[in-house]
């Protein structure tokens, strides 16, 4: 029971459900828009182009050059496509880098958002932004950053590779498991990272099974939406800071980066504060959070060593260097030795604690 707490109830406009993509048009008329700008992934331009199509004069043009970790030269490339175009919108189609975009874009131009999230990556409840330039990534939060609609349509997410469905879920995960223990989480939050734990748990060997399960992906991106919720409302700590060091720093993939640190971050911090990380325990089971998580990867099959994202053990000693350079909070207090040693349990890929 936490006995005091903020909940400061931040307002994003949340369609979930199947086939709401169809409900794009009536969103940003419900905003004002009368024209948008679609973004997406090269990868996805063809759902893009298709959206454009229903939108019909809604639709401003269609760019397709999203890219992961949202590299500020794409944006100004996307702000110049958005600026000719005449929108005053954007609508978000894809995964966090194509989300990334429209916050970037939406930053620095006042442009209104509609994200419609494809992954579980979980960005687009949050006033958050990554953006890397010249190798490094940089965090901020703006309440400018923060998506005025979000549309999740189900049916998006059934394309969703096995992989990557089971990366960007143990990326969703990462969020809740920081949100356990963050000074600002409130007991909406905590209710929210119980239950997505949950149908995280059941469901991603479900989906596993059966990759277009309808049942078992609505459970999924239900439980995305609840940790990305949980991003937006809350601070986030070591975890998400080491995987910001990998991606921005080494290029690495952003979910399986994610996916990799998560047995061994909760391990550590797990040392700290026990009883803050005991839903997660409780959910996964093996008598500990972190051991829990790691056993849970491997029975789902996702990367449990930063080799698979081609980190050398000499890489070790920069990314702690990189991970100690400004202070922030964690509940676990750490020197570098300390992170160089989990970086090296995360690299050699052995359970945490036994
Ligand atoms: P992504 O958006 O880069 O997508 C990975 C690939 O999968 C892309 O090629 C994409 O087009 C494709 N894809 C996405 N959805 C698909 C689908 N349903 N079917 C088939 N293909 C699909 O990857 P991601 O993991 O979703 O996002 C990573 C990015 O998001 C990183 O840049 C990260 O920093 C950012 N992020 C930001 C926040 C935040 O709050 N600021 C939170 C989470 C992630």
């Amino acid at each position: 029971m936490m006995e005091s707490f903020v909940f400061p109830g931040l307002t994003t406009r949340v369609v979930f459900g199947s086939g709401t993509l169809a409900q794009a048009g009536d969103e940003l008329e419900r905003l004002g828009q009368s024209r948008a700008l679609i973004l997406s992934t090269p990868h996805q331009e063809d759902e893009a182009q298709r959206l454009a199509e229903a939108l019909g004069k809604r639709a401003a043009g269609v760019f397709a050059g999203a890219a992961m970790h949202t590299p500020v030269e794409v944006t100004q490339k996307a702000i110049a496509a958005y600026e000719k175009s005449g929108a005053g919108a954007v609508v978000s189609l894809g995964g966090g880098s194509t989300t990334g975009l429209g916050k970037a874009i939406a930053l620095r131009t006042s442009a209104d958002q509609v994200a419609i999230p494809t992954t579980y990556a979980g960005s687009e409840m949050t006033d958050i932004l990554g953006e890397t330039s010249e190798g490094r990534k940089t965090t901020r939060r703006d309440p400018a950053i923060r998506p005025e609609t979000v549309i999740y349509d189900v049916d998006l997410t059934r394309t969703l590779p096995v992989g990557l469905t089971v990366t960007s879920a143990m990326n969703a995960i990462a969020h809740a498991m920081e949100a356990f223990y963050a000074p600002d989480r409130s007991p909406v939050i905590e209710l929210m990272c119980r239950d997505a734990m949950q149908a995280f748990k059941t469901g991603l060997p479900q989906l596993i099974a059966d990759p277009q399960s309808q049942q078992a992906r609505t459970r999924a991106l239900y439980a995305a939406w609840c940790c990305s919720t949980a991003l937006g409302y809350v601070s986030m700590a070591l975890h998400h800071k080491l995987a910001h060091v990998f991606g921005g720093s080494f290029d690495t993939p952003h979910a399986e980066t994610h996916a990799i640190l998560l047995p061994y971050t909760t391990a550590f911090n797990e040392v700290a504060v026990p009883e803050a990380l005991a839903p997660i325990a409780e959910a996964f089971g093996g008598g500990s959070a972190g051991g829990g998580l790691w056993d849970f990867a491997s029975e789902v099959g996702s990367p449990l060593s930063l080799q698979e994202v081609g980190i050398s053990e000499a890489d070790l000693d920069r990314a702690a260097d990189l991970a100690v350079e400004n202070r922030y909070s964690n509940p676990r207090p750490f020197d570098r030795a300390d992170i160089r040693a989990l970086l090296q349990q995360a690299w050699d890929g052995a359970r945490p604690g036994s």
